[in-house]
């Protein structure tokens, strides 16, 4: 029999603490739905009272399988539970539990809360009551817990007994400000779990020596049994516990997967790597490449001997399979790359070609010469296999951009306001027939991109759901001048993303052939004929 571990996911509240980070009531709902599917057990939505955001989603039931748990402080000192209008607010939420937020520390309990150790634990006790006798699951979050405990553990240790002693689900002992070392944790994790049952034990631990996810298994290593963390490890500073590198370790690694149980089921785990993007696309942000796991580079080899060992067993460089977390091996193909990578990578996107095939060296000599000129193939895998396709002649002339042209303007508009204006003319001929679209974009770019994706004949079906989602510029110098290279990544409605490359000294015209890659790879992947 394994022990069930439970994961309590905080993105919607403390992850909302992120720099930058502003989510709407949709955006909540939306992630909240996918750490259900996901398998989460807890989802902690916000605070409700404290913004009307989070008020309106405590407003409805929410139906999740996840247990909703709305935060919360308890009750405040000198009050009666039944005169304070905050924790009236948690108790009227449609939520399954209630997270109360208690000090722990006596410090923080004089200078901070400026009220006496006895009064903040019988505001701990008399919330904690509150919470069960309106039916809900109470939980507490012991705050600043492990610096309490180093300065007076019998306090600490006496606020964790006595949130248990009225029946709370879960006491959470947290790692406030994140400085707590996982020896630390595991030492005082196991003290606790002396006085408090440690399936009754959790730990929130911030990321401010870059060891959150070190100290919440450190935590379950002690006997606790509840970790709280966030998707991406959002959160303010430097962020929380890490969810997304969390799971899979719990998933993956014997230590934990032998001994323990976690709702995430292996199908949901191949989800993750998806999840983790589709949290930063709603915030606007490039995904980490880097990202344990689910990162584009957490499976990428570069050098020409690990590639080789590589193509002949992936475990020789990789600690678990890609797949398992629905990311994908890749093989980078630069300039540093010899023929073993050109090969690994033209079988993992499905080329079929004899290892000493002419033409593998023509491919080699054109990326080389192109990478020289500003092209980076290892960040735009589609531009690549465009590349490689096209030299084993496979590549369809689907359609022909005769001309375009594009139009800035900067007026003064009929009521006097200053505004830009961006248009773009695209003349294309697909077979015999030639079409001319015309469009408005909030720039240059996007002005073009709309015009080109707007008419393109028997083709614009296979085009329909294509998105441009992120559009990155740099300026390089390559040879004796300065060249502009644009990455652009796309989308489409299967949610299938792809990045294309485009080089050149003009920066539309840059733009233009990272475009051009983009839609031709679609039609090559949609199986367009020609
Ligand atoms: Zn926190």
């Amino acid at each position: 029999m394994k022990d069930r571990l439970y994961l309590y996911d905080t993105t919607l509240r403390d992850g909302a603490q992120t720099n930058g980070v502003d989510f709407t009531l949709a955006d909540k709902l939306a992630i909240a739905k996918m750490l259900d599917d996901l398998g989460i057990d807890y989802v902690e939505g916000g605070y409700p009272g404290a913004n009307p955001t989070d008020t309106e989603l405590f407003a409805e039931e929410r139906k999740l399988s996840s247990t909703l748990t709305a935060f919360g402080m308890t009750r405040r000192p000198g009050r009666s539970t039944s005169n304070d209008t905050g924790l009236a607010a948690l108790l009227e939420a449609k939520a399954d539990a209630i997270c109360f937020v208690a000090k722990a520390s006596d410090y923080h309990v004089r200078v901070a809360l400026e009220t006496t150790l006895e009064e903040n634990m019988a505001a701990i006790r008399d919330s904690v009551r509150a919470a069960k006798g309106a039916g809900r699951e109470a939980l507490v979050d012991c705050e600043h817990f492990f610096d309490g405990y180093k300065t007076n553990p019998n306090y600490a240790l006496a606020c964790a007994r006595a949130a248990h002693e009225e029946g709370a689900r879960w006491v959470v002992l947290c790692d406030t400000n994140g400085g707590t070392l996982p020896h630390e944790v595991g030492a005082i994790v196991a003290a606790v779990v002396k006085c408090i049952p440690g399936e009754k034990v959790g730990i929130h631990a911030h990321n401010d020596t870059e060891q959150a996810v070190a100290n919440s298994l450190a935590a379950v290593r002690a006997g606790a049994r509840q970790i709280q963390g966030t998707l991406n490890g959002l959160g303010e500073r430097c962020g929380n516990a890490n969810l997304v590198s969390i799971i899979p370790t719990l998933k993956l690694k014997p230590e934990f997967s032998d001994r323990f149980e976690i709702g995430v089921s292996d199908a949901s785990l191949q989800k993750l790597a998806h999840v983790s993007r589709v949290v930063d696309e709603m915030l606007n942000r490039a995904p980490n490449r880097h990202a344990p796991y689910v990162g584009e580079s957490a499976f990428a080899t570069k050098a020409g001997i690990h590639a080789s060992a590589i193509l002949k067993d992936p475990a020789t460089y990789e600690h678990v399979v890609p797949e398992a977390v629905g990311n994908r091996r890749k093989v980078l193909v630069s300039d540093q790359a010899g023929k073993s990578n050109l090969l690994a990578e033209l079988e993992r996107i499905g080329i079929a070609i004899a290892k000493d095939d002419m033409r593998i060296g023509r491919l080699l000599e054109e990326v080389k010469e192109r990478e020289a000129m500003g092209y980076a193939y290892e960040a735009a895998d589609a531009s690549f296999e465009l590349l490689a396709r096209r030299t084993l002649g496979t590549v369809p002339d689907y359609f022909l951009v005769e001309r375009f042209k594009v139009n800035v303007e900067r007026r003064y508009n009929a009521v006097g306001d200053l505004v830009t204006v961006a248009e773009a003319i695209v003349k294309v001929k697909v077979g015999d027939e030639v079409l001319i679209s015309a469009a408005e974009g909030n720039g240059p770019v996007n002005a073009l991109d709309l015009a080109l994706r707007k008419d393109l004949g028997k083709y614009q079906r296979y085009i329909e759901g294509l998105e441009l989602v992120d559009y990155r510029v740099r300026i390089l110098n390559a040879g004796s001048e300065a060249v502009t290279r644009v990455l652009i990544e796309s989308e489409d409605d299967n949610g299938e993303r792809w990045t294309t490359v485009g080089v050149s000294s003009n920066i539309i015209d840059a733009s233009f052939q990272a475009m051009m890659d983009s839609i031709v790879y679609k039609l090559v992947r949609a199986g367009a004929s020609a």
